[in-house]
């Protein structure tokens, strides 16, 4: 299967405070790749990496030939890489459609950008009725949906989300996870930083686990569900 991202060898690190050793990955075009672990495991670094955020100091990042590891942000995200930051970060004072439209300020095809709005309104109709709301006084798995649907306008063809379930309830989790599938069944790859291994396990096609910034295990995310150490250590025994 042709590959979307692959990071071979990636070590990284903050100062002294080592996030990333060695880390080898990969996300197959169209597939949905979770990576797992505890706090500090290195989840975000390694997304860090990817969108140019965190330099390595050893090992290759490709995506699409490109070789990210060199490049800067905002020569990365033109290439077909969106990312949905931890915490949301949507602009609060900015509306709905405001919100939206930055997220397709790169683009030059008004009409694909226009495509692609009734596209992500589609997908989260609650978006479309809060279209002139303040981002800020949306609820916070709104605004969750709007970190997403804001990212989908670039029209990436990775999409990056780190811990999409945070703090949220369940009801609104399990929205935000079917749209990720559906998102994915129209051909995006994605590679989704979460918590909840659970959930996480249930809609990737790979996993890998990460404890202190070293991979610890990977495979099919349907084994994994059934690994013993998996079950005790990350999917509560
Ligand atoms: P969490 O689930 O808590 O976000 P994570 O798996 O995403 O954890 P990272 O945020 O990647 O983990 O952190 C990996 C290591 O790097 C941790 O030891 C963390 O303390 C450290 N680290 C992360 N960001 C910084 C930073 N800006 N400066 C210094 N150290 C950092």
């Amino acid at each position: 299967m042709p590959l979307m991202l692959e990071l071979q060898g990636v070590s990284a690190a903050y100062g002294k405070i080592r996030a990333l050793s060695d880390l080898t990955l990969t996300v197959p075009d169209g597939q949905i790749v979770t990576l797992l672990g505890a706090n500090g495991a290195g989840k975000s670094s390694t997304l860090k990496v990817v969108t140019g955020l965190l330099r390595p100091s050893a090992g290759r990042v490709l995506f699409d030939g490109h070789d990210l590891a060199r490049m800067a942000p905002e020569t990365i995200v033109p290439l077909g890489i969106s990312m949905v930051p931890e915490g949301r970060q949507v602009f609060a004072h900015l509306t709905v459609a405001e919100n939206l439209r930055m997220g397709a300020y790169a683009r030059k095809d008004a009409a694909g950008v226009r495509r692609d709005l009734e596209w992500v309104l589609a997908l989260f109709p609650r978006l479309k009725e809060r279209y002139g709301q303040e981002a800020g006084t949306l609820s916070g798995g709104e605004q969750q949906m709007l970190a997403i649907a804001r990212a989908l306008m670039a029209r990436p063809r990775l999409l990056l989300l780190d811990e999409p379930s945070l703090g949220l309830a369940p009801l609104v989790v399990r929205e935000i996870f079917a749209t990720i599938r559906q998102v994915n069944a129209e051909g995006m790859s994605v590679l989704l930083v979460e918590q909840n291994a659970n959930l996480a396990l249930q809609v990737a096609h790979h996993a890998y686990i990460l404890e202190t910034g070293r991979l610890v295990l990977s495979g099919p995310a349907g084994e994994l569900r059934l690994h013993p150490e998996v079950k005790r250590a990350y999917l509560g025994g």
